[in-house]
């Protein structure tokens, strides 16, 4: 599984080593913004209170389908990201690919 802190981790070492851009959608992210501790991203219940905060955030957010594109495009990423959770995405993926 790949979390928030390990995507930043990559991030951060590829920025030391120059190899890597921060792209601009995630710098205007509003879970970046502290009205939420950042852990909300990663409940340990997936529908519980803490999630659904995070989604209500992410309801609001001017890059939902940036981050929702960054996410379906790692299926290993766990958490909520662009209003949706890793339970949640891997449902609509299936269905996409019922109807294909
Ligand atoms: S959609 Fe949600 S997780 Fe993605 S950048 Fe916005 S607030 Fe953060």
């Amino acid at each position: 599984m790949s979390s928030r802190s390990e995507l930043l981790d990559r991030m951060m070492s590829a920025l030391v080593s120059a190899e890597y851009t921060v792209p601009d959608w995630y710098r205007h992210g509003h879970c970046r913004l502290g009205a939420l501790d950042p852990d909300a991203w990663f409940p340990t219940t997936p529908a519980g209170p803490d999630a659904e905060r995070a989604k209500r955030i992410c309801r609001r957010c001017p890059v939902t389908l940036d981050c929702l594109r960054h996410a379906v495009s790692d299926t290993d990423l766990d958490g909520i990201w662009g209003g949706t959770d890793a339970i949640e995405r891997k449902a609509a993926l299936r269905r996409l690919q019922r109807r294909a």
